[in-house]
């Protein structure tokens, strides 16, 4: 129970005693006995709640990194786990937008700090974990989102230019492996961490009428890598598991070119609109929590049905 729901509870019962142990109307007396046992019932009821397994979701204490947090679904990541009880390491590649949401973050009242990474190099993966480290002594859930996309309906695969499936690669997939070996060395160490790494429903169907076989690759990959690195890594305490996105509404896909095709993408989702980015927010702290140490190598696909048809 909250503190101050707590205190008001007390609060009562003492106003409430007081007052019984001052009446003489025997009316009175015993609605106000009536009155205690509800409180009493209301507080065992709590009690239950409180040791219950919603408590078993509380991340408290527990210092997490979201990459590609300066926005859009990783800003949404840091700040339903910043609510659970984390600490958050804001990443991204653009330090300002990581600044914005540390400030939003610390608002809150959570412990927070930004960190400027770029995923694609491994060396800038290492020190973004050790600059957690050195600022907290520890590090428990790396969440790997940072990602790209090269979109269009006429992005023809015949035609992609090297340096956009290079790009792509280098953040989508090399990125996401070089923060995970960063963190699992971290978390082999200790015998216990969380690594959730978005991937996209795109690792699993090719979307369409927009082409971007890149991306569809990279997140194959990132999905299959994910699954290698959970069977490596489960015995040693350390879950890996990945979330797939159907389309989010974010600037990633409220581009020109993509804008025009989104009424399509919605008529053909079972749930008739886009994803808001907090319908992510639940499954990342499950697969942060200890209710999922028996996930391993998990791909939550969280469409709205969209792979279904
Ligand atoms: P976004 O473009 O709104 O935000 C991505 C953030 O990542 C930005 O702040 C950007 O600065 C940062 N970033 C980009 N390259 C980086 C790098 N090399 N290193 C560190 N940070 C970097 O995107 P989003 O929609 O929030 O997407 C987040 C993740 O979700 C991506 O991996 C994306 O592929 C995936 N995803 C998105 C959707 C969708 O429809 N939006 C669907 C499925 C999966």
């Amino acid at each position: 129970m909250a503190a101050t729901q707590e205190t008001n509870l007390g609060n009562l019962e003492a106003l409430l005693a007081e007052t019984l142990s001052a009446s003489t109307d025997a009316g009175v007396t015993s609605k106000l006995a009536k009155a205690q046992e509800l409180i009493q019932s209301i507080k065992s009821r709590q009690q239950l709640l409180d040791q219950g397994v919603l408590s078993k979701f509380r991340l408290d204490g527990k210092v997490a990194v979201v990459t590609g947090a300066g926005q859009g679904i990783g800003q949404a990541l840091a700040h339903g786990l910043g609510e659970a009880g984390c600490k958050v390491a804001v990443a991204d590649l653009e330090l300002s937008r990581a600044e914005t949401v540390v400030a939003e973050l610390q608002a809150k009242g959570i412990e927070s700090i930004a960190i400027k990474v770029d995923v694609s190099k491994k060396e800038e993966a290492e020190a973004m974990v050790q600059t957690i480290l050195a600022k907290w002594g520890d590090l428990d859930i790396g969440v790997n989102n940072a990602g790209i996309v090269y979109s269009t309906v006429d992005n023809h695969s015949e035609d992609i230019p090297a340096s956009q499936w290079e790009r792509t690669m280098a953040v989508n997939l090399n990125g996401v492996f070089y923060c995970c070996q960063a963190e699992g060395k971290h978390f082999l160490k200790k015998g216990y961490g969380k690594i959730i790494n978005t991937a996209s429903m795109s690792g699993t169907i090719v979307n369409h009428p927009q082409i971007q076989s890149a991306y569809n690759a990279s997140k194959a990959g990132c999905v299959h890598m994910t699954k290698s690195l959970a069977a490596e890594w489960a015995d040693r305490g350390v879950n890996v598991n990945s979330i797939s996105p159907g389309y989010v509404d974010t600037a990633l896909n409220r581009t020109e070119a993509l804008t025009p095709i989104r009424d399509q993408w919605i008529r053909e989702t079972p749930s008739k609109r886009l994803a808001d980015v907090q319908d992510l927010v639940g499954a990342i702290i499950y697969l942060s929590s200890p209710l999922s140490d028996y996930a391993v190598g998990l791909d939550m696909i969280i469409d709205g049905g969209f792979t279904l048809w």
